[in-house]
């Protein structure tokens, strides 16, 4: 019985040993998965860093990259490009790249011997904003409108005042506003208005056809808004000009194409871009039209277009003011009558004017004189007449 109890013992005490040792082992193995787990990964980093120096060694060894512009592409695999200052290459575009766009203007590094493409360096952006005009300071002033008296004192006190003086808006409490609409017909001097604002604020002018932004590529023309604005912002104080604002901002009734859709897109990021700024900025919108009647509701809610200008056509006073300007520097023959011109004038804008003046001095020119007669501005009005006919055939007088 003892010897049983003896054996027992013996064989408990050699099952814990081995229970013991199982647990050892257990734990080692858990420990070798870890470790293989850590240097699978270790292993992963160094070929990484591998991959890595091998190409940085290629990349040292291969010849310089040749930087070009493109200047058309003809086929999804052949890029005509210029070397600056040097000639024309056509190129071969590889693989990879024929289905991303790549517009005329961008940068593009070419290999040196074979000339393929070999990266795509930066788009056209430039300061010039794809068809937007910068001028940093325009040599247009107030002085160079005529009539249009109460339009000039309007947009002064919209853009000049907040930005040559925003501590009288603080001091009273008030917001100045964000952006200015003025409507008006095409001729009638918006353009110079926002101009000589820009002159009168120290203000660099950005000038972008609205049409200019409705672009072919989706998402281009978003794209545009976006760097229009920081160009802006990067040239402030400046005041951002879109002419025909309409060509973006018109209300659609429902959103039928992809081309609706993309001006849709483009107009929201322009509001975006409206509402990203503070009236108190030194960034000014103004925005021109003659056809606010098809406005979006949206481009007039308050913090955007929330200041509206109409551009009213000139009264026979202010005709007699812009045959003045038009004609500062032209010797004129005394038989000349400014007044009576204007009076002979109704219906013209002040481009129609200035038209009849450039053509006025042509018909002298043509004539080898010194002088500009009373003749040759009779000519140049049936002319101008006789054009602004063809073009809107309504009888004025
Ligand atoms: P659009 O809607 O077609 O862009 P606009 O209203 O902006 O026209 P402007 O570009 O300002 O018109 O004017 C065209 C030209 O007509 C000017 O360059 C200027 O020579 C002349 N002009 C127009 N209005 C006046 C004005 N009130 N005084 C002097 N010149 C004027």
């Amino acid at each position: 019985m003892a010897d049983i109890e003896k054996a027992d013992n013996k064989t408990y005490a050699e099952f814990k040993r081995l229970e013991r040792e199982n647990q050892i082992l257990i734990q080692q193995v858990y420990r070798a998965t870890s470790e293989k787990k850590y240097y699978e990964n270790e292993l992963r980093r160094y070929q990484n860093e591998i991959r890595l120096l091998k190409k940085r060694i290629s990349e040292l060894r291969s010849p310089p990259l040749l930087i070009s512009i493109v200047e058309e592409r003809p086929a999804k695999d052949k890029l005509i490009v210029k070397h600056p200052g040097g000639p024309q290459f056509m190129v071969k575009v590889p693989e990879e790249f024929h289905n991303t766009r790549i517009p005329i203007g961008t940068r593009v590094a070419l290999n040196k011997d074979s000339l393929a493409l070999v990266s795509i360096l930066s788009y056209p952006k430039s300061s010039s904003v794809m068809g937007a005009e910068v001028i940093e300071r325009p040599d247009v002033t107030f002085n160079d409108i005529g009539g249009l008296v109460e339009e000039k004192r309007l947009i002064r006190e919209a853009v000049e005042l907040p930005l040559k003086k925003p501590h009288l808006f603080e001091r009273i409490g008030i917001e100045p506003p964000n952006g200015i609409l003025l409507i008006g017909k095409p001729g009638t001097g918006k353009t110079l208005l926002a101009k000589a604002v820009a002159n009168s604020t120290k203000a660099t002018f950005l000038h972008m056809v609205a049409s200019e932004l409705v672009q072919k590529f989706i998402g281009e023309g978003a794209r545009l808004v976006r760097e229009l604005f920081a160009l802006a912002r990067d040239k402030e104080p400046s005041i951002i000009f879109i002419d025909e604002l309409d060509a973006i901002g018109a209300r659609r009734l429902d959103i039928g194409t992809t081309g609706d859709r993309e001006v849709q897109r483009t107009l929201m990021q322009f509001l975006a871009e409206m509402d990203g700024f503070t009236p108190r900025g030194k960034v000014k919108v103004i925005a021109a039209t003659n056809r606010a009647d098809i406005l979006d509701e949206a481009l007039l809610r308050p913090g955007r277009f929330d200041r509206i200008i109409e551009i009213n056509p000139p009264s026979k006073e202010d005709m007699v003011e812009i045959y003045q300007i038009h004609t500062r520097k032209m010797p004129l023959a005394k038989d000349v009558n400014l007044e009576n011109l204007a009076e002979h004038s109704q219906g013209f804008n002040g481009a129609d004017i200035k038209n009849v003046c450039v053509e006025a001095g042509m018909n002298a020119i043509r004539k080898e004189r010194k002088v500009v007669t009373r003749e040759d501005f009779e000519l140049a009005l049936s002319k101008v007449r006789k054009e602004q006919e063809t073009e809107n055939p309504v009888m004025y007088w």
